[in-house]
């Protein structure tokens, strides 16, 4: 049985996965580098090592950390999301070191993790993937000749990319021309590798995918799907469980065609494959993420599952708990990634110290974060800085529970996205169920979503506050 796991992450996840282990009496290790000696997961968990003082490279350094998981004791490793978590050769290392790898095996993330490699496994067995390359593109004459084949507008997207980077629209062949080694470039600096294919743009889809769960028995069975489509450069910002925009039967059929993409690779611990849903209601794979997703929440909320606990029993070769009707969801959970950024000012970063922080409760709200008054938000990592989770039983009650939550909370010292999307849980279009992925760029207007006051009210306002101040 499994009676310490270093927890290969930081941040946020790497606390949720502390907390697991704490339910299930297991010990945790964190890692940490100079820029973390403050942070949470190092607080909360049993133990914890310095693993450098550069502050991001700590956390790639493979050997080093199945390296202290061995000599700390540690009989597991969970690599998180980011960071190790798609690179198969830490499954390796852990495997050659006897550490159990919370994940599937290496062979199973290297497949999913080139996205043409996963294609063409799931045109093999009969999953519907759009029109698109058969293997990496070898220059832009090929990509030209297929992008005419297939018919514009295509995606132009890095094989092995993820966090949305790496991926570009093109309406016409000079815009394939003008795209394509900027892609590739993008590929090379976020992942170290230049290879791009493409595939058919699907028009305003909706992102609908489908939490996967198998265990080294042969069983695999899926938690319904979440509803990411609020997404900003095919980043994800809300997501929401179940889907408020398909129907049961739509359900039932996504979500038996994410456990037969999952059998058919042998998938084992806990996977999501993500689709597209076009505007004639064809769903398309998309991708396979072979880790824990941000979002596990939302599909936690509505199952009552606990995803990590599961991702360990599994991992400890235990056989699932639950069959697939034992799988039951009750209301809608919506998840907001509150990032330390300037909405206002095109999403820039805003890092520095957060000089007063606290958290939301009541009925129905989840927070998972790693920040507390006064700490300092690093600049080098992902700008996410909480997420926050809230569940109703309707699809009006869970917006009216994220504004009441989001109004409740408060980030002071950095500016965030909470009052962005305060603006999209007003508009009809969202309250209305009526959202596809290009819903933030249609609404540039939502960004200036302060009230417009008019320049001579403002200027009274202006006088009586200095009147104030100067105690007239
Ligand atoms: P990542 O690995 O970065 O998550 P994905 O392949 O999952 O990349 O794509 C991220 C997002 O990009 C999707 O959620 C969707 O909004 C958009 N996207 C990707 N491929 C397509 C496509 N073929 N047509 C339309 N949108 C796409
Ligand atoms: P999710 O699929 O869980 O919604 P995101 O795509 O938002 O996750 O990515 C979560 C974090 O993991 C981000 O910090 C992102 O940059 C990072 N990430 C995702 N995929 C990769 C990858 N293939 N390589 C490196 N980092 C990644
Ligand atoms: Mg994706």
């Amino acid at each position: 049985m499994i009676k310490k796991i270093l927890v290969a992450n930081r941040g946020e996840i790497a606390v949720r996965i502390v907390r697991a282990c704490s339910e299930m009496g297991i010990k945790s290790v964190a890692i940490y580098t100079d820029a973390d000696r403050h942070a949470l997961h190092v607080k909360k968990a049993d133990e914890a090592y310095h693993i450098g003082s550069e502050p991001v490279t700590g956390y790639l350094n493979a050997h080093n950390i199945v390296n202290i998981a061995v000599t700390s004791g540690c009989d597991a490793l969970h690599p998180g999301y980011g960071f190790l978590a798609e690179n198969p050769e830490l499954a390796e290392i852990c495997a050659r070191r006897d550490i159990k790898y919370i994940g599937p095996s290496a062979e199973v993330i290297r497949q999913m993790g080139d996205k043409v490699r996963a294609r063409n496994a799931m045109i093999a067995a009969n999953i519907p993937c759009v029109p698109g390359s058969d293997g990496n593109l070898a220059d832009i004459e090929e990509a030209r000749l297929l992008a005419n084949k297939i018919g514009y507008p295509i995606m132009l997207k890095a094989t092995n990319g993820g966090g949305g980077r790496g991926i570009r629209r093109c309406d016409s062949d000079k815009d394939l021309i003008g795209n394509y080694e900027r892609v590739i470039s993008e590929a090379n600096k976020a992942f170290g590798q230049p290879e791009v294919f493409l595939e058919k743009c699907v028009v305003n889809p909706r992102h609908i995918e489908v939490q996967v769960l198998g265990d080294s028995h042969g069983n695999v069975i899926h938690l319904f799907e979440r509803d990411c489509s609020i997404q900003r450069r095919n980043q994800k910002l809300i997501e929401i469980a179940p889907s408020p925009q398909i129907t049961q039967a739509q359900r039932e059929y996504i979500g038996e065609l994410a456990v037969k993409a999952s059998r058919a690779v042998g998938y084992e611990n806990a996977g999501t494959v993500e689709f597209l849903l076009d505007q004639d209601n064809h769903f398309y794979f998309m991708e396979m993420n072979t880790r824990i997703q941000v979002e596990h929440t939302v599909t936690e909320t509505i199952t009552g599952i606990d995803i990590v606990q599961e991702q360990i029993r599994i991992a400890d070769g235990l056989e699932l708990q639950y069959k697939q009707e034992d799988v039951k969801f009750r209301g809608y959970a919506m998840e907001f990634r509150i990032n330390a950024e300037d909405p206002k000012n095109g999403f820039l970063p805003s890092f520095g110290k957060i000089t007063r922080y606290y958290a939301p409760g009541g009925p129905g709200v989840r927070i998972d974060a790693a920040m507390y008054s006064g700490y300092e938000i690093p600049p080098y990592f992902d700008s996410m800085c909480a997420k926050l989770t809230v569940w109703a039983l309707t699809w009006e009650g869970v917006i009216e529970r994220g504004r009441r939550a989001l109004s409740d909370m408060v980030i002071y010292g950095v500016k965030t996205t909470m009052p962005y999307y305060q603006e999209i849980l007003k508009h009809p279009d969202f309250r209305n169920a009526d959202f596809n992925t290009g819903f933030v760029e249609s609404h540039p207007e939502l960004i200036n979503y302060v009230t417009k006051v008019p320049p001579e009210i403002r200027a009274a306002a202006i006088s009586a506050a200095i009147a104030a101040h100067e105690g007239i």
